[in-house]
């Protein structure tokens, strides 16, 4: 299948556009120019239900919406459109409120690790066991997701260019840190770069023969956005051969695939793409964030997890969702969150709760919400650490003031207590 992209300039030669009002196109021009917009081929043709496209997961997943914009950005921007002003004026307001909407597009700027002296840029390593590392060929995706906001920092990557130096770097730093079992390739989307650019990091890596390293994972939205990477791209049989490289070295290889929906299982592709990952070895695990209009309902999670089990994928993660532009169309309270988890949970086999969640990705590390509770006549939330920077507090139940309008970590409050146990 040939891909072909569209975004904001192209949008509209979409054949299946014809089925949006007026109204509608001009809201994807307005919020387009705000918040990431490029989807294609694949995804239009085979993912979005047109007939009933309003109330499409995936339309709203890769199609901005009115909704994501509060009602003063929207208004502003559309003048400025209607009154045809210029490329300049736009962008400066887009910028504007993109700021606004994300004042720390560097996010991932932490964690940063240091080699005799210099710092490894495109390396994270935030929790002991596992590093991630971000080969700058993979910085962008197949498409992209209107809630997230670290495409910005794809597009304009201040010119590093990672080469052979890195990869020796990123061996040296794995063999100066044996406590690292894991190595995580990750994005943008990994799975976007060539065959032989991921071959070259793997053989690398295979050569340097590092005892400590066990796992390598990959984390990618390709088998949602373009599951043809896994079976007819120019390069598809080259990249399974890379990840059959991996297993037959007698590591894990664990593919960390982003489904946010059921619809994106539904193609007869993507089932190839699965089965073909799954014959190199490898291990498929999934994972999505909970977010309104999307995915807030417990029946269809179930489903999902069932499917993906059916198919030989292990649920791994539900997040909360908070680095995203769109925050108040997709932000989901704390509490309803819990609820569609234990709902969904509730009703699949132990097969397929090796899920775990809701948990937010924070900055001392990730927070399961285990539940909502009394104690001592005190309503509180449960919370726990499944990953944390400091190792000890991982699994030890921890207590924060119930808040019904919770939307993240920092709005909580400890209970019983005048600091929660990581500060
Ligand atoms: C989630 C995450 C990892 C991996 O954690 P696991 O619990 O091992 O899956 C590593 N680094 C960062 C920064 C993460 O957010
Ligand atoms: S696939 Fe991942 S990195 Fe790419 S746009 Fe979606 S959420 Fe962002």
């Amino acid at each position: 299948m040939k891909y072909r992209a569209y975004t904001l300039k192209t949008f509209k030669d979409i054949p299946q556009i014809s089925k949006l009002t007026p109204e509608e196109i001009f809201d994807i021009e307005v919020v387009g120019e705000v918040l990431p917009f490029k989807v294609n081929n694949y995804v239009v043709d085979n993912l979005i239900d047109w007939e009933d496209v309003k109330n499409d997961p995936i339309f709203k997943l890769t199609f901005p919406q009115k909704g994501m914009l509060s009602e003063e950005r929207y208004n502003a921007m559309a003048d400025l459109i209607r009154n045809k002003a210029s490329r300049e004026d736009i962008r400066e307001l887009s910028n504007k409120i993109r700021l606004e909407l994300n004042p720390n597009p560097a996010g991932q700027a932490h964690n940063v690790p240091v080699l005799n002296g210099e710092k490894l840029d495109g390396i994270q390593h935030k929790y002991n066991e596992t590093m991630l590392f971000f080969p700058s060929q993979g910085q962008t995706c197949h498409a992209f997701c209107t809630f997230c906001f670290r495409w910005p920092q794809f597009t304009n990557l201040d010119g590093h260019k990672f080469g052979m130096k890195e990869v020796e770097h990123l061996i040296e730093y794995l063999r100066q840190n044996p406590q690292i079992t894991d190595l995580l390739f990750t994005g943008g989307d990994p799975m976007v770069m060539k065959a032989t650019s991921f071959k070259s990091y793997i053989d690398a890596i295979l050569a340097a023969d590092l005892k400590s390293l066990k796992t390598i994972r990959i984390g990618t939205k390709t088998l949602g956005y373009w599951p043809y990477r896994y079976t007819n791209d120019a390069d598809s049989k080259e990249l399974l051969d890379v990840f059959k490289s991996i297993t037959d070295a007698g590591l894990n290889l664990s593919v960390m695939a982003h489904f946010n929906h059921i619809n994106e299982l539904k193609t007869d592709v993507v089932l190839e793409a699965i089965k073909n990952i799954r014959e190199t070895g490898a291990i498929i695990r999934t994972q999505s964030p909970i977010m309104k209009h999307l995915n807030d309902d417990a029946d269809m999670w179930a489903k999902m997890w069932r499917k993906q089990v059916d198919l030989g994928m292990v649920p791994y993660y539900m997040f909360i969702a908070r680095e995203t532009g769109a925050q108040e169309y997709f932000a989901i309270d704390l509490e309803s969150a819990w609820q569609i988890f234990r709902k969904a949970y509730s009703q699949v086999s132990g097969v397929c709760r090796t899920v775990r969640g809701p948990s937010m990705s924070a900055t001392p590390g990730k927070v399961q919400i285990s539940g909502i509770t009394e104690i001592n006549g005190e309503k509180v939330f449960v919370l726990n650490f499944i990953q944390c920077k400091n190792a000890e507090l991982v699994g030890k139940p921890f207590f924060a003031k119930y808040k019904s309008d919770a939307l993240w970590l920092d709005d909580l409050e400890p209970a019983f207590a005048d600091k929660f146990i990581y500060q």
